[in-house]
């Protein structure tokens, strides 16, 4: 199923690459990320060496692969991008490392999903920049070394600790992207529409901000949609009507929620009291993946205040009760 709200990527976000800021200055909000980057960028460049190994966490659609691809142009070298369920063998990521030229980055996503055969091999091309490869089986099985070039592993995930310890304590720079603040997100849709070549009034790009789940990715997409719907009414500039118009008809409320959410928040309402419940029950009872729920659903619902979790599992605030006109159960 499709959700308009997800910051996962979809078929119809292909747009995005047209829409990748390509320089760090031109990458909106995440300061403190920005601003360490931009120091180690530049003692790596004084120094004439790579970057550091970096890894990029926080939930999908918050700009891990255009800041990965940004560290390169930073860097003026080649960018590299690969994911870990591609590399399936040593040997796949054997011929990725070896086509490296001296300091290019090469990035990972879902570096946690890279099978531990893979993760093995992956340690000493980190630390020491060679491969021990296993040639052949059995008693003619030899070990090959093979020198790599200088290289700046850019690692994304949703979850930091998702990663197997010895793979993340060999990052040098570790970096959680956080959501987006209403003001950053409002600059990401303004600058959109100008790529769009069409203009949006501050208002309807502050209601966009507002119901795009702190999440670039999502702001984008609701602005492709609400701009359809603008120029079928043949505005000159999108207006906060037609904002509020299309995102109803796309059934995002006011706080950015789909039936998904209403489906997760009420469930756990109607059938737990609100919890604590446990996420695989949850999971269970709306029939997702409680890692989905984790990585996807739960961020931004923890982020708004909506839930909680507490040692002995989720809970629904008082808040989330609120926004369904609906009575918490201790509320007098
Ligand atoms: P992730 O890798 O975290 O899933 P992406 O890097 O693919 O996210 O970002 C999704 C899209 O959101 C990008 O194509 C870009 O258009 C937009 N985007 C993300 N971060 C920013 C930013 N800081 N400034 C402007 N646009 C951004």
């Amino acid at each position: 199923e499709e959700r308009m709200v997800t910051g996962e990527y979809q078929e119809a976000d292909s747009m995005e690459l047209s829409l990748r800021p390509s320089a760090l200055n031109q990458y909106i909000g995440q300061h403190k990320v920005k601003e360490n980057l931009s120091i180690f960028i530049q003692a790596a460049r004084m120094r004439e060496e790579p970057l550091d190994h970096v890894l990029l966490y926080g939930p999908p659609g918050l700009g891990k692969t255009t800041l990965a691809a940004i560290i390169a142009n930073e860097m003026g070298v080649q960018f590299r991008s690969t994911s870990g369920p591609a590399i399936e063998r040593a040997g796949d990521l054997a011929a990725i490392l070896s086509s490296l030229e001296p300091g290019d980055v090469l990035f990972i996503d879902e570096i946690h999903r890279l099978p531990r055969s893979v993760e093995e091999v992956l340690y000493p091309a980190m630390e020491d920049f060679f491969l021990d490869i296993v040639i052949g089986t059995g008693p003619s099985a030899r070990s090959v070394r093979i020198d790599l070039p200088p290289f700046t592993l850019v690692g994304a995930t949703t979850r930091a600790g998702l990663l197997s310890a010895p793979l993340r304590d060999r990052f040098g720079v570790l970096s959680r992207l956080e959501f987006y603040e209403a003001k950053d997100l409002c600059a990401i849709i303004e600058r959109t529409a100008e790529i769009f070549q069409t203009s949006i009034t501050k208002e309807a790009a502050t209601e966009v901000a507002r119901r795009s789940r702190g999440t670039p990715r999502i702001a984008n997409r609701l602005l492709k949609r609400i701009r359809d719907l603008s120029q079928v009414k043949g505005e000159t500039e999108i207006s906060s009507e037609t904002t509020a118009e299309a995102l109803s008809m796309l059934q995002v409320d006011d706080e950015g929620l789909d039936h998904i959410d209403h489906k997760l928040l009420k469930g756990m309402i109607e059938s737990f009291q609100g919890g604590p419940v446990g996420l695989d029950t949850i999971a269970a009872t709306i029939g997702e993946e409680s890692q989905t729920i984790e990585d996807v659903y739960e961020p931004y619902l923890l982020q708004i205040g909506f839930i909680q979790r507490t040692p002995r599992g989720r809970v629904v605030t008082h808040k989330a009760y609120q926004h369904f006109g609906m009575k918490g159960p201790d509320a007098e």
